[in-house]
């Protein structure tokens, strides 16, 4: 190895990168990308208002128009402060970063969101990951020994969940919030497909932050995220995050698309009635589990050994799902369906009548 690469750190060396399949003329059903479009009425709007993008100038630092925007689509409180990252990845970056001190660690259930113990790996913090009950849920004793024992800076919590699609127990959750002597972070990227948030568990909290992204309902390519949280911890926070992060263009974008966001409700409850559906279809292939889900994917465990063969099957016939079998042991044979246009859904249902 070159003497150079010796100067990066270890745990970067040993850390392999974050891989994203290529999608090209695929029905794409591997990300939890919102699949509608919008229409040519919205788009030339869209185009009009970036017309009033000066590019030449750097972009407002802390993008009070996208705030206010964000404000008035979502429930935040008002004595609540808000920061935006270029996507959540950003903000658990900047999170972490400041969290960082040393042998500081993360805390997490898994299966989990990937990039909790990636980017704790980055910002060279201790990881730990306590495994979800077989159903998924919060295996309760196991989290709270281990907060006893490794003492975590930050717990995070998705609900609903990333891979698994579910929410959890209010009163595990509380528990664990109760005796975590740090932050947790309550992750909501799918609230979109839920009913129900965390922001009474951030009013009645003070060590819960809540991280939200626009990625899922429907803005994956703008790259905006938010955290709220109290002013004091959201004010040290400020001070890592770089003063241009979220770009002109993308604030301009977030501003008229926060100013529609109706279009994207609506597209989110269209893609709730298609996860029923496909949650159908799924279910009808013969000896597969599919889990309930309040995202706007789906989990399926297939027959054992069969899940490489059907990903596989399903790419020749150009449909792009994520293979999760050997990601973590709970999810051995697992499979997981973004939901995607009738059409799409349609098509994947009828791919697997093939493979069978
Ligand atoms: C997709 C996802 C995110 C969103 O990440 P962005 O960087 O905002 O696109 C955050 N948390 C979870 C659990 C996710 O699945």
């Amino acid at each position: 190895m070159s003497e150079l690469l010796t100067l990066i750190r270890p745990e970067i060396r040993q850390l392999s990168a974050y891989h994203v399949a290529d999608a090209a003329g695929m029905i794409k059903l591997d990300a939890m990308e919102n699949p509608y479009v919008w229409d040519e009425g919205l788009r030339a709007a869209w185009l009009e208002h970036l017309k009033t993008v000066n590019l030449n100038r750097y972009p407002h630092p802390h993008a009070p128009a996208v705030k206010a925007g964000l404000r008035a689509v979502m429930d935040i409180p008002p004595e609540m402060e808000v920061m935006l990252g270029n996507g959540s990845d950003e903000i658990l970056q900047i999170l972490l970063m400041a969290l960082a001190l040393p042998g500081a660690t993360v805390l997490a259930v898994e299966p989990c969101f990937v990039m909790y113990r990636f980017i704790a790996k980055f910002a060279g913090m201790e990881y730990v990951g306590v495994p979800l009950n077989e159903d998924f849920s919060l295996h309760r004793e196991a989290i709270l020994a281990a907060i006893a024992v490794h003492r975590p800076a930050v717990i995070f919590l998705a609900e609903p969940n990333n891979p698994t699609g579910n929410k959890y127990d209010r009163e595990t959750v509380c528990a664990i919030i109760e005796a975590a002597p740090g932050f947790v972070v309550m992750d909501e990227a799918y609230l979109p497909f839920t009913d129900g948030d965390a922001m009474d568990l951030l009013r009645q909290y003070p060590n819960v932050l809540v991280m939200r992204t626009l990625s899922k309902v429907g803005l994956a390519g703008l790259r905006l995220g938010l955290l709220v949280g109290r002013p004091d911890v959201l004010g040290e926070l400020e001070k890592i995050r770089l003063p241009y992060n979220i770009n002109i263009l993308s604030q301009a974008s977030a501003e008229f698309a926060l100013a529609h966001y109706s279009v994207f409700e609506a597209q989110a409850k269209h893609i709730r009635a298609e996860r029923s559906r496909l949650f159908e279809g799924l279910s009808r292939q013969p000896s597969w589990t599919v889990y309930p889900s309040e995202a706007n994917f789906l989990l399926a465990r297939v027959p054992a050994g069969r899940a490489r063969a059907i990903f596989e099957g399903l790419k020749a016939k150009g449909i792009l799902i994520k293979i999760l079998d050997g990601a973590h042991p709970l999810l051995a044979d697992c499979l997981r369906f973004t939901v995607g246009l009738p059409e799409e859904n349609d098509a994947v249902l009828a791919a697997l009548q093939g493979l069978r």
